[in-house]
């Protein structure tokens, strides 16, 4: 669905457009039909990673028709991921071993996320997101059997008590705090110096949205938040997120970086922040394209907040 007003930021990975038909995952006779369909397209995974065709600006997913397949790594589903106008789409994951003349390329999804057509770049996310969470859970979390891959791909079942398994997405807040004129970023401890982004961090259980949201930008930073607003979402399959965008007011109690999670906090008005954007900041570099911290800085920046 696309972004609903443009106050919403709007982020690479969220674009995928399929109509998902989840009602019809169970119909086994109906999935197994569009499978073989000469109009089906496959998307092919190794390893995490995706095959891709073609060079920059004219980036596009490589799709396999049925018949035209590498072999799917042991024990890995067939997974369907929904149809576009004429076209049923699923995903393999490959064996290891596939013929590179077949296969095109196979590259890490992160960096095509600005190469690819933001609907493939969806597309991807939705697949990877699936087949890490097959690889992670293979086994029965309530009694430790081995279960298997149903629901053309969206369920794990166990065979020994009957537990069904859902994929899980993990949900995270990631937040710009402001105040006034002016934005704060962080540089997260493990980050080269003069890189800043949004504060982020994992929502916890019994937690709202705005609670977690206010709890990181306490803990991180050191500022109280006095109201909280949604601005907007982005599906991170690495392997299995959902960032929760939020712009923050907070009072003007002065940031401090925790030194743990955070080395370092700043303030920058919104002239330096539009700079962050366009790469032209005398010392700092803001985030990149492809997460939704740019999308939030960008709104605020443009003031369409
Ligand atoms: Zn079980």
């Amino acid at each position: 669905m696309s972004p609903m007003t443009e106050r919403v930021a709007s982020a690479p990975f969220s674009g995928n457009q399929l109509d998902r038909l989840s009602a019809r995952r169970e119909d086994r006779a109906w999935i197994e039909l569009q499978r073989q369909s000469a109009s089906a397209r496959f998307v092919v995974l190794a390893d995490g990673k995706i095959c891709v065709e073609g060079t920059a600006p004219e980036r596009r997913l490589s799709t396999f028709p049925p018949g035209h397949l590498p072999p799917s790594a042991e024990g890995t589903p067939v997974v369907f991921l929904g149809c576009s106008e004429l076209t049923s789409w699923f995903a393999i994951s490959a064996a290891a071993g596939i013929d590179p003349e077949l296969a095109g390329g196979f590259e890490e999804l992160r960096p095509l996320a600005l190469e690819l057509p933001p609907e493939e770049t969806g597309i991807a996310a939705t697949a990877r997101h699936l087949f890490e969470w097959h690889r992670r859970h293979r086994f029965c979390s309530q009694c430790g059997h081995e279960t298997q891959a149903t629901s053309a791909g969206w369920k794990r079942l166990c065979p020994s008590c009957a537990a069904e398994h859902f994929p899980r997405t993990d949900p995270a807040v990631i937040m710009l705090p402001v105040h006034g004129d002016r934005c704060l970023l962080g540089r997260g401890r493990s980050w080269p110096e003069g890189r800043m982004s949004a504060l982020a961090g994992f929502m916890e259980p019994g937690e709202s949205i705005e609670q977690a949201c206010a709890r990181e930008m306490r803990e991180e930073a050191g500022v109280i938040a006095t109201s909280v607003r949604y601005a907007g979402s982005q599906p991170w399959p690495f392997p299995s997120s959902l960032m929760i965008g939020l712009i923050a007011e907070v009072d003007d109690t002065p940031a401090q970086a925790d030194l743990e999670e955070i080395a370092e906090v700043r303030w920058f008005t919104r002239d330096e922040a539009g700079r962050l954007l366009d790469g032209t900041h005398e010392t700092v570099q803001g985030p990149t394209p492809l997460g939704i911290a740019h999308a939030l800085l960008e709104l605020w920046v443009n003031q369409a907040w």
